[in-house]
């Protein structure tokens, strides 16, 4: 997992500092926290020859409001994609509200919460306070956070896993072979008559980590409770 930080700013931009925008990277997928004005730039310029950014990989972009510095890069980057002929859907997130956001963005109108370029599709989401995303190894939460207006957080957290111990599956007698990736993935399996249940090999249960991502907020109790393990 890598956080970058591509925006830091409030506002207006500085010279050093572009406006609010974060990636999380996980598993060579990119998730976009928020996407100031310039934040396709930044992606540009923080990408390296052993650390590709490329800003075709967001799949999905999650919004904490509609404050022009948190959204203003959006129409860039997806005029961007478009140009360049991206197929794969993209998926926009946001409190209530987001579809007329983008939909004013991009000068388009969208069909059940869907917009249709000329290349690819963006399927529009609303969020509230809960679960919005998950994948087979992590989860993303949305929570309320104090603002002007409506403004959402959200939780990136990864699901617990148990670690295989070989040296365990060793002492029962298993030798290395496909047998090790069944037990892991929570198959119990018969080896010479002998029952082996993933307990058995397994690590007990180890917590994911989790990154919290607001946009402005004041001082705010639900940034405390949703950063705290075992919240849901
Ligand atoms: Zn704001």
């Amino acid at each position: 997992m890598q956080i970058i930080f591509l925006g830091t700013g409030g506002s207006i931009p500085t010279r050093e500092r572009g406006l609010s925008s974060l990636i999380i990277e996980y598993l060579n997928q990119l998730y976009l926290f928020d996407c100031g004005e310039g934040t396709l730039r930044q992606m540009m310029k923080y990408s390296t020859k052993n650390n590709k950014l490329n800003f075709m990989d967001i799949d999905n972009v999650f919004i904490t409001h509609f404050h022009a510095d948190h959204i203003l890069g959006l129409g860039g980057l997806i005029h961007s994609m478009n140009f360049l002929e991206r197929k794969k859907e993209l998926n926009i997130y946001g409190g209530k509200g987001i579809k007329d956001v983008v939909e004013k963005i991009l000068m388009v109108n969208s069909n059940n919460n869907q917009i249709t370029l000329r290349n690819f599709k963006i399927n529009i989401h609303q969020v509230s306070e809960g679960l919005i995303f998950e994948e087979e190894k992590f989860k993303i939460y949305s929570f309320k956070t104090l603002h002007t207006e409506e403004s959402f957080g959200y939780v990136f957290e990864e699901k617990e896993k148990r670690k295989f111990i070989k040296e365990k599956a060793l002492a029962l007698g298993i030798p290395e072979s496909r047998l090790y990736s069944e037990l892991q993935r929570g198959k119990t399996i018969n080896f010479k008559g002998k029952i082996i249940t993933p307990d058995d090999v397994l690590s007990e249960p180890i917590k994911g980590r989790k990154v919290v991502y607001t946009g402005d907020t004041m001082p705010c109790e639900n940034v405390i409770k949703f950063s705290q393990a075992q919240i849901f």
